[in-house]
């Protein structure tokens, strides 16, 4: 008799064509999927998290099971869930007489390593549903000082072939970002994301959350996230056809009643494994083809997944598992009680959050240029601000998750991600958003108590890390207009972001 291996399918790994899949044998060998208490409690995710991938799993269970798969199925509240993967794969070892794992390489380095110690034979194959392997990334950044973005995607466009033609990028220009700044206004006619009413097993796996996970920052309900494929497939093309036309133009604008404007909400979906990061793009590219929408959202929207999603994977992996703990400003300030809902009076930041706690879902201006950008200003240790992108985005995983907000938004890194740092005023807020007319601060007053945190703990920011970033050849300009400004203006200025930061360190409603 054969002796069977475990396939270990994670819970964001549910593609038909995982490589682990691939190598299987479906005669005799058994899928382990286990719902385990290491993965849903490591950090107090978002009860919409948690519902989300619990659903998808059981979904994709039962799509295995009738395609003629074994699976071994473990449910977070059986009696026998021994709580970790690992403990799950002994189990089923034990019970199967297996003592060979197959599994897809995991999205972080907590499981990779945790597999690599397990007294079975572990197989770890590349994980091919990214389009760039981490070889490939390695080879492109082994011989370059700086690791820009924008020179990966080129990579990446070429490689690809999208919207290429005859070797040149289409349009004449490989980025169409100068398109993609317009403020929104609300438009009731603007379509939202797609939206599905749970089934019976979406049902029960939300009972089971509402009861284990009730009491975690987040609203469980109403949900009405896409759970399978099929579904996943229909929210793609409803963006595609709605919503896809006035991405580029609406990217980094932010509307306190339109929490969705024109973004996808895919990134669930694709980092769940339920879409392919190249179909999706070729889905967009196709709309392009066909007239349906603007170069520059077409252009705007593939950057993001095969440049910045393929990059940040790069850079995680590349950095190693010490990258989350990076502080190179050191800055130490705790996560303020805000970001967990608490009072404030930053409508911006408010909005931001009521948002993350009602939908799970923030856009990324939201998570880059609020919430990011209030952090970086205030000192937040990166690591607590981590945890909390980590639990709190529908999306979150950490090969994802970290890059952003360690090396993109914190800067964190030393400036692998970025090459400066994302900070701004209150004056980019007001730009982009409708948010600072309905604010208790005013985005127009510099200095005083009334005047938008943003503003002053800006130049405090700029002016407490000068040794660093003076030298940056993006940033001699600020450094001269605070220089330009008069003594007594700029003493007013940095008083007045202490005393904000004393207030909110003394738990002030602020
Ligand atoms: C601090 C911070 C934390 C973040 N944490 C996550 C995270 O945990 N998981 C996550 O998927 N994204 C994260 N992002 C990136 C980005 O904000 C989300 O991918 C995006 O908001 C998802 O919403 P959407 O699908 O509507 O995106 P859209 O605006 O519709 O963009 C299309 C797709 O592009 C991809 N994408 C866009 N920007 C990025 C990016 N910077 N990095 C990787 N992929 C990108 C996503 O797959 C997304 O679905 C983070 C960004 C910041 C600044
Ligand atoms: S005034 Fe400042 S704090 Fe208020 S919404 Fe505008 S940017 Fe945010």
């Amino acid at each position: 008799m054969v002796t069977p291996r475990l396939v270990l399918v994670l819970g964001d790994q549910l593609s038909e064509g995982l490589s682990a899949l691939g190598a299987a044998r479906k005669d005799c060998d058994i899928i382990v999927m286990a719902e385990v208490a290491s993965e849903t409690e490591y950090v107090p995710h978002h009860p919409k998290k948690i519902a989300l991938v619990l659903a998808a799993m059981r979904h994709f269970a039962e799509t295995l099971r009738d395609q003629g798969w074994t699976v071994a199925y473990t449910r977070l509240d059986e009696d026998e869930n021994s709580g970790s993967i690992t403990g799950e794969l002994l189990r089923r070892a034990d019970a199967h007489g297996a003592d060979e794992v197959i599994v897809t390489r995991p999205g972080e380095w907590r499981l990779v390593q945790d597999l690599d110690d397990m007294p079975l034979k572990v197989t770890q194959l590349p994980d091919d549903r990214f389009i760039a392997s981490l070889d490939e990334f390695d080879a492109w950044a082994s011989d370059r000082k700086e690791l820009r973005m924008e020179y990966f995607y080129r990579e990446m466009r070429r490689k690809t072939g999208l919207m290429m033609e005859d070797g040149d990028p289409a349009g004449g220009q490989w980025n169409f970002d100068h398109d993609n700044r317009k403020p929104a206004k609300t438009d009731m006619l603007r379509s939202a994301p797609m939206q599905f009413t749970p089934d019976d097993m979406t049902e029960e796996v939300l009972r089971l959350v509402e009861d284990r996970f009730g009491d975690n920052f987040g609203a469980l309900r109403p949900f009405h996230f896409a759970v399978t494929r099929g579904q996943a497939l229909r929210a793609l093309d409803h963006f595609v056809k709605h919503l896809l036309e006035g991405f580029g133009d609406y990217q980094d604008a932010m509307l306190q009643d339109d929490r969705f404007l024109h973004h996808s909400l895919l990134s669930p979906y694709i980092n769940l494994g339920l879409l392919g990061p190249l179909e999706v793009c070729r889905r967009v590219e196709q709309a392009w083809k066909d007239g349906a929408v603007p170069i520059n959202s077409a252009e705007g929207f593939i950057r993001q997944i095969i440049g910045w999603r393929e990059y940040v994977r790069g850079i995680y992996f590349r950095e190693g598992p010490d990258y989350t703990s990076r502080n190179i400003l050191r800055h130490e300030r705790a996560l303020p009680w805000m970001y967990w809902g608490g009072e404030t009076k930053m409508n911006c930041v408010r909005h931001a959050v009521a948002q993350t706690r009602d939908e799970g879902y923030a856009h990324h201006i939201q998570r880059l240029m609020v919430t990011g950008n209030f952090a970086l200003l205030a000192g937040i240790a990166p690591a607590e601000l981590h945890e909390w992108y980590l639990s709190v985005y529908v999306d979150a995983y950490e090969w994802v998750e970290a890059p952003n907000t360690i090396g993109m938004s914190q800067w964190a890194d030393g400036g692998i991600i970025a090459s400066k740092p994302y900070v701004s005023s209150g004056n980019y807020i007001n730009k982009m958003s409708d948010y600072c007319g309905d604010c208790a601060y005013s985005v127009t007053e510099k200095t005083g108590e009334t005047s938008c945190p943003f503003n002053t703990l800006y130049w405090y920011f700029l002016d407490r890390h000068r040794q660093r970033f003076e030298g940056n050849h993006r940033m001699g300009m600020i450094y001269s207009t605070w220089d330009k400004m008069e003594a007594g203006k700029r003493r007013d200025i940095l008083d007045t972001a202490k005393a904000f930061l004393q207030r909110m360190d003394n738990g002030d409603v602020v």
